[in-house]
């Protein structure tokens, strides 16, 4: 049987050891292992190809990863830019942003992941916080040292009853990494928080009507030794199989 086909977005990075201007696409490994974990066939996609392209990669694929990374330019949402925002790549935003209102508009499986559900905010009209330590007041560590393991787990998201997120993950909280800089300010209307951090934070989303639209602030990618967290990609590629056209 044909597997579902996810398309993981990538970042382009310079990589000056291969020569000075040299980019070279990146991914994360642990988002390709844990959709292959799933039953799930990962493909990357560039975010530099020529508009049509992507458009023809977009339907190449049957649902959509769009994974975590670097700051979010902030002339995508009208917002002056903080000193504190990092380096930013208006390519991979368009092309991420326009992938999210496509799988919007056409009711395609989509998993965002924390760079991702920014994107997917912005995409459909929302604002981000650009600098948390800064911007929002909280006594939890939503962007720790470097230095700590990614699987550590920061702080609890409590779920919201009754929705999607609780029913794939079988649980009202999770415990999470949280390795984020930027962060949902103001939400996009179409989408509805499914998870708050206990400072209010918000670190899940779907989108309400559709088969399988889903955000998280956090990465699970590096938690998938947690069944939750592995469930999560089980019920994107099972959403993916699932509107698998036959
Ligand atoms: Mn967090």
């Amino acid at each position: 049987m044909k597997k579902p086909v996810i398309g993981i977005t990538t970042a382009g990075v310079l990589n000056e050891r291969a020569g000075k201007g040299a980019r070279f696409m990146t991914a994360f490994v642990a988002n390709v292992k844990a959709v292959e974990k799933a039953g799930g066939l990962p493909l990357l996609i560039p975010c530099d190809l020529e508009p049509e392209n992507l458009r023809e990669a977009y339907e190449y694929v049957d649902a959509v990863l769009l994974p975590g990374g670097g700051d979010v330019d902030p002339s995508t949402y009208h917002a002056e830019r903080h000193p504190k925002t990092g380096t930013t790549d208006l390519q991979r935003d368009n092309a991420e942003m326009t992938i999210a209102r496509w799988a919007a508009d056409e009711d395609r499986p989509l998993f965002a992941i924390c760079r991702g559900q920014q994107i997917v905010n912005v995409a459909l009209g929302g604002t981000l916080i650009q600098d948390i330590p800064l911007q929002f007041e909280s006594d939890l560590s939503h962007n720790f040292p470097e230095s700590m393991e990614r699987d550590y787990l920061s702080h609890d998201v409590a779920v919201e009853p009754g929705s999607q997120l609780e029913q794939i993950t079988g649980l009202k909280t999770l415990k999470v990494n949280s390795m984020h800089h930027q962060a949902i300010e103001t939400l996009a209307d179409p989408l509805k928080i499914t998870g708050r951090a206990t400072d209010g934070m918000i670190e899940a989303t779907e989108l309400p009507g559709l088969y399988f639209y889903h955000t998280v602030q956090w990465h699970p990618e590096d938690l998938t030794h947690i069944e939750a967290m592995q469930k999560l990609y089980n019920a994107l590629v099972e959403a993916a199989r699932n509107r698998m056209t036959p």
